[in-house]
């Protein structure tokens, strides 16, 4: 029996030919693979082949090795694509109220550098209301260098770099392009902190981020860098200091919730920059901790018109952005909830009024004729909309508003029109709000490419 098993593994795996081989491991992720590998010393020796890592690389775009300072795929594999890859793509910030977005993707070339992973921070333009700057249209962002990973420069003089057990990838910090220095990337364990808002009208619990029945947008299949988890735990964060009871301005607090927090990473540096470089918040926040980023789902579906048959509601599933008055643009995750039979926009950056995390709008199905609509709003969709609204897919919901600080007294919730008008635009006519006016939104195609 014994002798029968070893003769059919041997003809289902060891006899096949190395095509077959090739095409096994590649259906399976690198971890599967390598172990898929190591079952037996015949296959262990394709781990010794240079062609075995050049393929594991070639998925991540890299063709050629020494554009990375180093002359073998399997360095490049083992100590930068392997620890490192999981970064690749986009990341939300549990920032307060503004929220933020992290980009990480390969490079061939950075500056004076060779290849590595850059991770980038999608600034949006801050606008200058004073001179009635309010662009009609959602703008893309700048994307600001905040991390560079790769082989430095010294170990590349050194001619250390195909030395397996000398070489390292390093992070630095690139905020400052002059003056590279040392930054640390952690993997946070999950948390029950959230954020309070200490004002002198009283103590409000800030939206949760990500908040379980709104986390659309997080993507749970995503691994984190496998880097050492950091056993960060709030018992270890310096003692806050005490609250004064009538703050002159807004204060945020970290504070023990019901609500868990997945695994996160977070990026410091020794300078400070990173930290600087947030987006401006007006409001005084004293965690004593950097914030959280999250796995972003991003998925362009495939586009399809809205006059199409086969269009439905969950076509306009993913990242838009979109133009939010004197906040300028700011990102949300659009879903379809199947139960609710609704589309909800939560945004992912927000502002002083609505923050991240929250719903901006929900539009609810089936779609409205315009004919169907009310005297008051066929009248405020004609004027924001001119003469596109008669061909665009209406639907009728409402969204979420607020004075400054998001207190539960300052917020109403005020009727909208959600109005389809191609593939990838669409635009939301705000009711009830004493003037009519619109937000437009286009899909984020993301995700960056070299100009
Ligand atoms: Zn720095």
């Amino acid at each position: 029996m014994i002798e029968k098993t070893s003769r059919l593994e041997q003809a289902a795996i060891v006899g096949l030919s190395y095509d077959i081989l090739v095409q096994i491991i590649d259906s399976l992720v690198v971890n599967d693979a390598v172990h898929f590998l190591s079952t037996c010393s015949s296959l262990h020796t394709i781990m010794k082949d240079e062609w075995f890592w050049k393929h594991l690389c070639s998925h991540h775009g890299v063709p050629d090795a020494t554009a990375f300072g180093v002359h073998s795929f399997r360095a490049l594999f083992t100590t930068l694509l392997y620890p490192y890859s999981p970064l690749l793509g986009l990341w939300a910030g549990d920032h307060p109220f503004t929220g933020n977005i992290l980009e990480f993707r390969v490079v061939p070339r950075f500056g004076k550098q060779p290849g590595g992973i850059v991770g980038e921070m999608w600034r949006f333009r801050v606008l200058e209301l004073e001179s009635g700057d309010e662009p009609e249209a959602p703008e893309t962002p700048e994307f600001v260098p905040l991390v560079w990973i790769g082989f430095s420069q010294q170990d590349l003089v050194r001619g250390r770099t195909d030395a397996a057990t000398a070489l390292s990838a390093q992070l630095f910090c690139c905020v400052d392009a002059t003056r590279k220095h040392a930054m640390e990337l952690k993997v946070l364990p999950e948390t029950a902190l959230g954020t309070i808002l200490h004002t002198r009208h009283g103590q409000f619990m800030h939206p949760d981020f990500p908040d379980p029945e709104l986390s659309a947008w997080l993507d749970t299949c995503r691994a984190l860098p496998r880097v050492t988890d950091t056993s960060l735990k709030s018992a270890h964060y310096p003692p806050l200091s005490p609250l004064r009871s009538r703050p002159r301005v807004f204060e945020l607090f970290p504070v023990p919730t019901d609500c868990w927090k997945p695994r996160a990473i977070a990026l410091t540096c020794e300078r400070g920059c990173i930290k600087a470089s947030q987006p401006f918040l007006g409001f005084k926040n004293d965690a004593p901790f950097p914030p959280r980023y999250y796995p972003l789902r991003h998925c362009v579906p495939r586009g399809i018109s809205p006059s199409s048959d086969s269009w439905s509601p969950a076509s306009l599933c993913g990242l838009w952005l979109g133009s939010y008055s004197s906040h300028g643009t700011e990102c949300v995750f659009v879903g379809w909830d199947e139960t609710r039979r609704s589309l909800r926009a939560v945004k992912i950056t927000g502002d002083e009024n609505v923050p991240r995390g929250v719903v901006s709008w929900e539009a609810r199905a089936p779609p409205a004729d315009f004919a169907s609509l009310d005297a008051n709003e066929q009248q405020s969709c004609s004027r924001v909309l001119g003469g596109d609204v008669h061909r665009c897919l209406l639907f009728r919901g409402a969204g979420t508003m607020s004075s400054r600080g998001f207190l539960p007294s300052g917020r109403y919730f005020p009727s909208m029109v959600l109005a389809i008008s191609s593939i990838d635009e669409m635009n939301v006519v705000w009711l009830d709000t004493g003037a009519e006016w619109g937000s437009s939104f286009v899909r984020c195609k993301g995700c960056r490419r070299d100009p």
